[in-house]
């Protein structure tokens, strides 16, 4: 056909390409977790994810548990004793999920994931309170957002609440002995996961996948790992790189996010850096930092203190549930000292505060970052000091840790955001 014969209306805009995948994705989820949509299973072919079908083989070969922050920790690669596992086929939904001792998954080398990164995961931690007690951060928060994760790259939709469910039980299983009682202020990192397996080669919606949630050793990474110092070293994305773009998949946890961005972090860990900070456009728009959110905190020239980040409306990055929670925070508890403020903003907005004094402080806000104050960005042949007038971080951040932590260990009672473990 003559290429003429493609007229202007039949060119989609880009209105209606967003709402191709959008509807996608809510077909994709009604499909495939009926009871996701309103609680009735609309189509009698397909199971919803059931935790109280789990089956458990508790195993026979324990591994021994290594101290925090030991060389084994600090590897990731020591995971607990055990894992929770669940298939799905697109002909009979979810199977009965697993506790099953860690171990390796066997897949087909022609499964949809190794070829098409049909993948999306969760990071969140189990804490151990300075109360004894096992608790997680808002989990259900990242079971939804797993759920959308799931729906942007085909994979099968599933009730929350019952993901919910199957990582508390791993995280009671394992969390007793991985995180011992007189070892408080500790973590572990929870990985839920999806995969598709589908033994299919050809482009297509997966028809067969896998879940699973492992928890693994993992080292606090809220320092810099370049200086061992409180403060992290950003290098600035440069011209002919970014991380994520308006229509794409930026605000979706899935590994093909991240893949593409360790040429950039190697680079940066080379030259003395710890993370990327991605910039966005020829005005090089703030987006995120490594996995975590961005923030600063500055005065305007009229004299406000405004704590600004970037929005998630045009889903370049991540909605973050620690960048929620502090912008909850610091709304609630400083309303009319400081101003919270999603908007684009821009690394000559950071020059020019620099420049006029008027910078106060940045920080990095992510579950496996924390809160961690930013000391420098290295930005086009600039290296731009970023005040941490406390020593080890700006007043700000280091308030919004503390608040954070007394909720993650115990100190606050906090009935929504914290979720208690029964060991
Ligand atoms: C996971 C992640 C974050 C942080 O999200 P939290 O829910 O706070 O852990 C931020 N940006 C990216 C790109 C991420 O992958």
């Amino acid at each position: 056909m003559a290429p003429a014969a493609i007229t202007p209306e039949r060119t989609p805009s880009p209105e209606t390409a967003s709402d191709l995948i959008k509807d996608g994705m809510k077909s994709n989820i009604l499909k495939t977790a009926p009871a996701v949509s309103n609680g009735n299973i609309q189509d009698g072919l397909l199971e919803d994810l059931n935790a109280s079908l789990l089956q458990t083989t508790l195993t026979t070969q324990p591994c021994s548990v290594p101290l925090p922050d030991s060389a084994e920790s600090v590897a990731t690669k020591t995971c607990t004793d055990h894992m929770v596992t669940c298939s799905w086929h697109s002909t009979h939904g979810w199977s009965a999920p697993q506790l099953v001792p860690y171990g390796p998954l066997s897949i087909m080398p022609s499964a949809s994931v190794l070829h098409y990164a049909t993948e999306c995961f969760e990071g969140m931690k189990l804490y151990r309170g300075y109360d004894g007690k096992l608790r997680l951060f808002r989990p259900l928060l990242n079971c939804r957002r797993m759920l959308k994760s799931t729906a942007r790259i085909a994979l099968p939709g599933f009730n929350p609440e019952e993901l919910l469910k199957l990582i508390i039980r791993l995280c009671a299983v394992d969390g007793p002995k991985w995180l011992p009682k007189d070892r408080p202020g500790h973590f572990l990192y929870i990985r839920p996961t999806m995969i598709a397996n589908d033994p299919a080669l050809g482009v297509q919606a997966p028809k067969e996948a896998l879940l699973f949630i492992l928890l693994s050793c993992f080292p606090d990474m809220s320092k810099s790992a370049t200086t061992g110092k409180p403060g992290l070293k950003l290098l600035a994305s440069k011209e002919d790189t970014c991380r994520a773009w308006p229509g794409g998949f930026g605000h979706a946890k899935v590994g093909a996010n991240y893949g593409p961005t360790l040429v950039a972090q190697g680079e940066a860990r080379r030259r003395g850096y710890d993370q990327i900070l991605w910039l966005f456009g020829d005005r090089c728009r703030i987006t995120e930092a490594g996995a975590s959110n961005f923030f600063v905190v500055w005065k305007t020239r009229e004299g406000r203190t405004e704590l600004v980040t970037a929005p998630i409306e045009d889903k370049i990055i991540l909605d973050g549930i620690t960048r929620r929670s502090v912008l909850e925070l610091v709304g609630e508890r400083l309303i009319g000292v400081i101003d919270v403020v999603e908007r684009h903003f821009e690394m000559g907005e950071i020059v020019e505060a620099i420049e006029e004094g008027r910078l106060l402080e940045a920080f990095a806000a992510g579950t496996a970052f924390f809160v961690a104050p930013v000391a420098e960005i290295h930005f086009r042949g600039m290296d731009l000091r970023i005040p941490m007038s406390e020593g080890d971080s700006g007043p700000y951040a280091g308030m919004i840790r503390r608040w954070l932590e007394h909720v993650m260990f115990g100190m606050t009672e906090h009935r929504d955001w914290a979720v208690l473990v029964d060991e």
